[in-house]
């Protein structure tokens, strides 16, 4: 009885000193992510344009006891991290969308928070600055960025845009304007939207750098040792590792005299539509069944397409381009707007290792593929192989390198997924991927032997069951400081309370739920069709689901 008085209130404590009204605006639609393949429930979906306007929408939401949650609009994470729960407030950034100030003297910049990266260097690169190394896609919001701990590759300096944060302004659960700077910043770092809406930031910048790129590619006999020494020599290392075809090619930066010529740009994603067609074609002929080598053969596709280089310099093709840091970092789509993923829609998993855990890991994954590969049916990753990048420790309480040196894993993949070009046009892949069950087992692997921590704008649901104090050190610190800033638990939604939620692996279990990673299998009902749940080959904890 006091506890229910006591929330009362404090219910009405905050809630009573709002003159808004609790009624809606009637704007109901839901939002879909970047590839259409995850709709969020329909919600209230509104635009502000600044701090006072989201204040009122706060207040709304607090007379009316209903949830918030703030995400870009065509979102770029994976699931709903993103989305307001169903018939909730639903804010989306694009009207977020001024640079406030660049201070060309101090290096120091201030933008809203529905900015794209992009459009931030574009701005900053006529005063001679940049944003470096921070995301290998310029077209995620900085809100976005913070909100999931967004990365990119170096060691040389933060690899992450909270690592640049000097302040936020954040409307709070408590319908309170804030400017969080200092210690208290560690925990708004990497928010993952559940403390507030973050309406500006600001940011240190840096003069322009240029960069020369060069590929490196070879066998993968000492792969983790070839990975260590790439990132710790280089500005900057991205890593693909192909382990089916016992081969790795890395792109590597490195900085040049700013008068050296050369206007580079990373063009990995700009690839002709034909060509994502009969990759797409190619793909689906290569998981029926019966079909050896016919993966390993697009691997190798994708393998030589990489170690080629992927940068343009003036719409030419170069080996070894020479280019402005920001340009070099991330690619852009086709100029007509299409993405590989809107013809081909995928998965894309996310881990952070330690460093000094990258050679067991990498022997345990070879071990996996050796003893689920055939002579003519090796187990092969067609897309990227094996992605790694790598980041100095972060001081974000919950940023997926907090307090150690780490390498970020990303496993992409097509599944199941359904998704919708610009025009309407309905896009399938509807099969699981070749050796799904290989992938389960590596990904159960890292997550239960190496205490991975997920990325929060990648990955499936059953990724993140469990996540918490295990993982992050100071993660009752950022429980408790969002019970300080968001008392009423304003800002939440289904995403947030399946972490939470220590019941969530069985709350999510129905028939074929392994096999759009909402579950672990226990049964053979969790994977459906025909396939049966065994234990992994190598980590025998894994729970795969695999044709017997
Ligand atoms: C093709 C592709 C490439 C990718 N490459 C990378 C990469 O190189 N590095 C990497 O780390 N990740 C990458 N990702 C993963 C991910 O999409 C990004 O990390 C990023 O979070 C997406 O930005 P967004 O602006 O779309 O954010 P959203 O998906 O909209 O939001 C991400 C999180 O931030 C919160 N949020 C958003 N805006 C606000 C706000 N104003 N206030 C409070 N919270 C907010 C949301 O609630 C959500 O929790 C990639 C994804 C795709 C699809």
């Amino acid at each position: 009885m006091r506890m229910m008085l006591k929330q009362w209130f404090l219910v009405a404590s905050i809630a009573g000193s709002y003159p808004a009204k609790a009624e809606t605006t009637g704007l109901w639609d839901t939002n879909v992510n970047y590839e259409r393949t995850f709709q969020c429930p329909e919600a209230e979906m509104i635009s502000p344009e600044s701090a006072e306007e989201v204040q009122i929408i706060v207040g709304r939401a607090l007379v009316s006891g209903r949830k918030v949650m703030a995400g870009t609009k065509n979102f770029n994470s994976q699931i709903d991290a993103a989305c307001a729960g169903n018939h909730q407030i639903q804010i989306t950034t694009e009207r977020l969308n001024r640079i406030l100030m660049i201070d060309e003297k101090k290096q120091v910049a201030k933008v809203q928070s529905g900015v794209r990266l992009h459009e931030l260097n574009r701005a900053l690169h006529e005063k001679g600055l940049a944003i470096n190394m921070v995301a290998e896609g310029g077209f995620f919001s900085i809100g976005g960025m913070l909100g999931s701990g967004t990365h990119g590759s170096t060691l040389t300096q933060g690899a992450s845009l909270s690592d640049y944060l000097i302040n936020v302004t954040m409307v709070d659960g408590r319908g309170s304007i804030r400017t969080i700077e200092g210690q208290e910043l560690e925990a708004v770092k990497v928010n993952l939207g559940v403390l507030g809406v973050v309406v500006d930031a600001t940011l240190r910048v840096e003069p322009l750098k240029k960069v020369k790129a060069t590929i490196e590619k070879g066998k993968d006999d000492e792969v983790a040792a070839v990975m260590k020494r790439l990132a710790e020599n280089h500005y900057s290392a991205n890593v693909a590792w192909f382990p089916g075809l016992q081969e790795y090619t890395a792109t590597l930066y490195d900085f040049v005299p700013n008068d050296t010529p050369g206007k580079g740009e990373n063009n990995q994603a700009e690839l002709p539509d034909w060509m994502i067609k009969a990759f797409k074609t190619a793909y689906q002929f290569s998981v029926q069944p019966n079909r050896p080598i016919a993966e390993c053969a697009l691997a190798q596709f994708r393998k030589t397409l990489r170690s080629k280089s992927y940068f343009y310099d003036n719409g030419k093709w170069q080996k070894n381009p020479v280019g402005w840091s920001d340009q070099m970092q991330y690619f852009k789509c086709n100029k007509n707007g299409t993405c590989p993923w809107d013809i081909l829609p995928m998965v894309i998993q996310g881990y952070a290792i330690a460093m000094d855990q990258l050679p067991e890991w990498v022997a345990d994954v070879k071990k996996i593929i050796d003893q689920h590969s055939t002579f003519l049916n090796r187990v092969c990753f067609p897309l990227n192989g094996i992605y790694f990048r790598f980041g100095e420790a972060s001081d974000a309480w919950i940023a997926p390198s907090y307090g150690r040196t780490s390498v970020f894993i990303d496993l992409e993949y097509f599944m199941n997924t359904r998704g919708m070009t610009d025009d309407g046009e309905v896009v399938e892949v509807p099969a699981l991927p070749k050796n799904f069950h290989v992938l389960q087992e590596i990904e159960q692997l890292t997550l239960q032997k190496y205490h991975a921590r997920p990325h929060w704008g990648k990955n499936q649901a059953a990724a993140f069951y469990g996540v918490g104090q295990g993982h992050y050190e100071k993660w009752q610190d950022f429980i408790a400081y969002k019970n300080k800033v968001d008392p009423l638990n304003t800002f939440s939604n289904p995403w947030w309370q399946r972490i939470l939620d220590k019941e969530s692996p069985q709350i999510y279990r129905f028939p074929s739920c392994a096999r759009d990673g909402n579950c672990i299998c226990e049964t053979d009902s969790d994977c459906g069709g025909d396939l049966s749940c065994v234990s992994g080959k190598v980590w025998k904890k894994a729970r795969i689901c695999q044709k017997i």
